[in-house]
């Protein structure tokens, strides 16, 4: 049997395993040790021999024991120097001992002992009962006082644990609270409508009686919401002005810092709210506690919440600190509501200057063309007369390629306008890419000549036919081909070519051996007013950017490919097709043979002088007999004394309209054929001269070729419309 058997308990409150407690026997000579040990060893506990009081109280430094049986005499330190060391010990202060001596305890030496804090003595020789019973009580005493020390340790441990989770639950219950009255605050975007969310939120949540204030100029007070679950009091209090402006119960608004006020005395009751009326009614609802906090909006004090507890209410310093988060709350849904209101003021503001800039543009291109129109007829009259000089011709074909072009200009941003607008129509029919291609190739050609460039072509692709509007396909092609001879250097290569795109598409293609274009700049070509070198090239930069929203409107794509600068650049447009023929497509336009312009007799409205004069001579000189006004009440006259096959008028006249006159000549003339000139040529300007009867509308400057073929179209319904004209013939 060893003489330390005993396993060391580091921790007090780790007992041991096999529920054994410690039992410590403390004598120099080994033989009385051991016969103890024996002699305990039926107590089946942990029994634990030292041979000194120094290796006792070492031990007792590391252990607990329930009891320890302490020889008195011990050579060096003897039994009581150890006992009063042991006593002087927190750790083992009130551990029983017992001593072991030779002398009788009666004897008064023994008062010493007791002294020393020893709560019994054994004589020696030892009687094994005595012994064993002794130590047993202490034992179960020490088994005991554990268990409630436990017991109590538990306890506490449960309390601390239920402290805890009814802390961790009511901040769980303010968070959702508070988050759910971030989601109320922010799905307004009204002022008061927001802090009338914010009172309904505090009452009865919170408090009883909800007030919200607001700074209105000169310091003054604003009440804009009050809360009460009782409807009848909520009335009562609305709109009144609760505190007056020098007192300020809402000594907030003054110091810009809370007011707390858990016990609510009458005279406190009467500096808070100074207003008899109000304080009248406040005080009938027996008021208990009260708060005030300020609502600050982008570090700007804009008002306060007051908040009243009735009935016994109290308000605790967590009530204060939850009010102060509802109103950093409610001062963050007023900054978004004051930034939402800003954007949208700031977006209303963009649309009305973006119609403003359409309605400038379309009012700008209408004041550009009129005067075109006289220009390009008298050209046109000239070139057509043959006693014109020879020489003087090619002058008259560049004044006229000149007009054209700035016709196309204007066009570009009237149709920039109704692309942006989204009313761009188109005038879907079956039609072969290839022929378009082949129509905006010989546009170019005099354009390709002028140049020496080398055209080449390898149309290839089998199916052509797409559903398309065919004048906006050829708008498209013209645009890439007009930049290919303005990117190339004289003597350059063009080559136009298509193929088949699976599944059922194609592709066009057109390559240049240009300048080329930066990688940088070309995801930026096609974007409107966007040009690489602008003073050395001209133009506005509309044409791909108009190329790519027709492509777009016939559900294709057109993109740019280029190495860089003196590379070249290959655009490709990706089109649908379709495999409809061409003369089965619905709604086909039809052309109706040219007739004859002899004896037909047109009436010609135009309030510009130098227009009318132009058209009135070129139509005459074409065979028609053409009488002309320059005004509704001329116009009207003419038709009564002269009747008439032709209706031909501009729609703004210096006295009306050229609808009046339509109307005054279809009342005569049931099925009169009109056509209204005007320099507007968006798609509701057509509408509205088709509502009104026009069969076409053509847009200024007119073309008296193309006013020709409108005129001679009499009688043919439906309608192909000359190319740059509108048909406002119904099919
Ligand atoms: P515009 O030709 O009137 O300037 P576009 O919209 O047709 O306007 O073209 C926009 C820009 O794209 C041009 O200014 C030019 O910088 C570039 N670009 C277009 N086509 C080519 C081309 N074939 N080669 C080089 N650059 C081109």
């Amino acid at each position: 049997m060893s003489l330390d058997r005993a396993q060391p308990a580091t921790e007090r409150d780790s007992p041991d395993p096999a529920g054994k407690v410690n039992i410590l026997l403390v004598d120099d000579r080994p033989d009385k040790l051991l016969a103890m040990q024996v002699l305990l060893s039926e107590l089946h506990e942990n029994v634990v021999s030292v041979p000194s009081g120094k290796e006792a109280l070492r031990r007792l430094l590391r252990e607990d024991f329930a009891v320890i049986l302490l020889d008195v005499n011990m050579p060096g330190m003897d039994g009581f120097e150890t006992a009063a060391l042991i006593r002087s010990r927190s750790r083992s202060e009130a551990t029983p001992i017992i001593f072991v001596s030779e002398i009788d305890p009666a004897d008064n030496h023994v008062a010493r002992g007791y002294s020393l804090g020893a709560v019994d003595y054994i004589q020696s020789p030892v009687v094994p009962e005595i012994l064993r019973a002794k130590v047993a009580v202490f034992v179960e005493l020490y088994r005991k006082t554990e268990m409630v020390r436990r017991q109590a340790a538990e306890h506490a441990r449960f309390l601390q644990e239920q402290t805890a989770r009814a802390l961790a639950e009511a901040e769980m219950q303010r968070m959702t609270f508070l988050a759910e009255a971030s989601d109320t605050l922010s799905t307004s975007l009204d002022q008061r409508q927001i802090f009338e969310s914010l009172a309904r939120l505090l009452v009865p949540r919170v408090g009883d009686l909800c007030l919200v204030d607001v700074l209105a100029g000169k310091g003054g007070l604003h009440q804009v919401a009050v809360a009460h679950s009782d409807p009848v009091v909520e009335e009562s209090l609305r709109g009144l002005q609760c505190f007056a402006e020098e007192n300020c119960a809402v000594q907030v608004l003054r110091t810009a810092r809370p007011v707390f006020c858990d016990a609510l005395t009458p005279d406190l009751l009467d500096s808070h709210f100074p207003q008899p009326e109000c304080c009248e009614i406040v005080r009938g609802l027996q008021p208990t506690a009260y708060l005030a906090v300020p609502i600050f909006a982008r570090q700007q004090l804009v008002g306060a919440i007051s908040l009243l507890g009735t009935g016994g209410r109290v308000f605790e310093t967590r009530t204060l600190a939850l009010a102060e988060s509802l109103a950093q709350r409610a001062a963050v849904a007023l900054d978004n509501a004051r930034l939402y209101r800003r954007a949208q003021d700031a977006r209303l503001e963009a649309e009305r200057a973006n119609r403003a800039k359409d309605d400038f543009l379309a009012m700008l291109s209408h004041e550009l063309r009129t005067p075109l129109t006289p220009v390009l007829a008298t050209v046109l009259g000239l070139t057509e007369q043959e006693e014109t000089p020879a020489s003087l011709r090619p002058h008259l074909e560049l004044i006229r390629r000149n007009v054209e072009l700035e016709t196309r200009l204007i066009d570009d941003l009237l149709d920039l306008t109704s692309i942006s607008r989204g009313k761009l129509q188109l005038r879907l029919e079956v039609t072969d890419v290839h022929e378009i291609l082949a129509a905006a190739l010989a546009i170019c050609r005099p354009d390709f000549e002028a140049r020496a460039l080398q055209v080449t072509c390898a149309l290839q692709a089998t199916r052509t036919l797409v559903a398309g509007d065919a004048a906006r396909l050829q708008q498209v092609f013209w645009n890439v081909l007009k930049n290919a001879v303005k990117f190339t250097p004289p003597g350059g290569r063009i080559s136009v070519s298509s193929w088949d795109s699976a599944p059922n598409g194609l592709i066009v293609e057109i390559r240049d051996s240009g300048f080329g274009i930066l990688p940088e700049q070309l995801a930026k070509i096609f974007d409107a007013f966007e040009q690489v070198d602008r003073k050395n090239f001209g133009g506005l930069g509309l044409g791909l950017a108009i190329s790519r929203s027709l492509v777009q409107l016939h559900r294709g794509e057109i993109t740019a490919h280029s190495e860089g600068q003196g590379t070249g650049a290959t655009f490709r447009i990706v089109l649908p097709t379709t495999d409809a023929p061409a003369q089965a497509s619905t709604g086909q336009l039809v052309d109706v043979p040219v007739s004859a312009a002899d004896g037909l007799r047109v009436l010609l409205v135009e309030d510009n002088a130098d227009t009318n004069a132009s058209l009135t001579w070129l139509l005459r000189r074409r065979g028609f007999d053409v009488i002309s006004a320059h005004n509704v009440g001329t116009a009207l006259a003419l038709i009564d004394a002269h009747g008439l096959d032709v209706l031909i008028s501009d729609l703004g006249l210096p006295d009306g309209s050229g609808l009046q006159v339509l109307a005054y000549a279809l009342g005569k003339q049931p099925r009169l054929h009109a056509i209204a000139l005007s320099g507007y040529g968006m798609a509701e300007d057509m509408q509205k001269s088709r509502d009104a009867g026009f069969r076409h509308h053509l847009v200024k400057p007119v073309d008296v070729q193309k006013l020709e073929e409108a005129i001679q179209l009499r009688d043919a319904v439906p309608v192909r419309h000359a190319a740059g004209a509108e048909s406002a013939a119904q099919s």
